[in-house]
């Protein structure tokens, strides 16, 4: 299933997205969509409602340096055992919105990235069982403010401007996501290509490594890294972050007005 969230003049909601291309409908989800979904009835045809971000996270939890080529282009040796840090939620942005780069930066970087979402609170998760938390996958962009990264020592600020984490375009939930390919591509031109395969650690070992350390609740959202060929954007570029049976998330880039 493809889960999605929707604004239509209705409202906001969450929706199941079915058929392809122009034909594509989104179906209205009662309530929330962790669980067995129910439906309202109402359904809108995708091209009426505007896609937003797919979920509503408490946290977004990211691991850093979990490709080995991009450890190296970023001048140090990957880590031995995952590195984690936080993004807040209010960075969260839908597909097509914009990212927003601070008047306080001169090097903003791209990070395409698969996300994995969470479907029911749980601590504690031991790898064998950690996929039975996974309520599906999607595309990511984990901006990052390098100037910031550097003066700071820490990623705090680097990360967690608004705008920071687009998320979409939905959650694709029986995907196999052990090996896709991911790739980004800013105004035209192909700037990461990798394989999910290539992950350091692998999807089970985050949620293990993660979930011992706090509870992950219904929503929440890990991004596990991003592949080589990060680079700076500016106003006016598109970035597109491609997840293999997923799909492409898009977002322009703008000055802050
Ligand atoms: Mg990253």
């Amino acid at each position: 299933m493809r889960l999605g969230r929707i604004a239509s003049p209705d409202g906001v909601a969450f929706v199941s997205i079915e058929g392809e291309g122009e034909a594509r409908t989104a179906r209205e989800i009662a309530e929330h969509p962790f669980g067995t979904p129910t439906f309202t009835g109402r359904s809108w045809p995708l091209a009426d409602v505007r896609l937003l971000a797919p979920i509503l996270a408490s946290k977004v939890i990211c691991i850093g340096k979990n490709y080995a080529a991009h450890a190296a282009e970023m001048g140090g040796e990957a880590p031995e055992e995952p590195v984690i840090f936080l993004k807040p939620n209010t960075s969260i942005v839908g597909p097509g919105a914009p990212i927003v780069l601070p008047p306080s930066s001169n090097e903003v970087h791209f990070e395409g990235e698969l996300a994995v979402v969470i479907g029911r609170p749980c601590k504690d998760v031991p790898a064998a069982k950690a996929l039975d938390v996974v309520l599906g996958y999607t595309v990511a962009n984990d901006v990052s403010a390098r100037d910031h990264q550097r003066q700071d020592g820490q990623w705090t600020r680097a990360k967690g401007h608004d705008t920071f984490c687009p998320l979409g375009p939905w959650i694709e939930t029986t995907l196999d996501a052990s090996d896709v390919e991911i790739s980004t591509e800013v105004g035209g031109e192909v700037k990461q290509r990798s394989r999910t395969s290539l992950l350091l650690h692998d999807i089970p070992k985050i949620i293990e490594w993660v979930s011992a350390v706090m509870t992950l609740l219904p929503g929440d959202v890990i991004l596990t890294g991003t592949p080589e060929g990060v680079g700076p954007i500016v106003a006016g570029d598109t970035v597109n972050v491609t997840v293999e049976g997923i799909g492409t998330l898009s977002n322009p880039v703008v000055a802050k007005g």
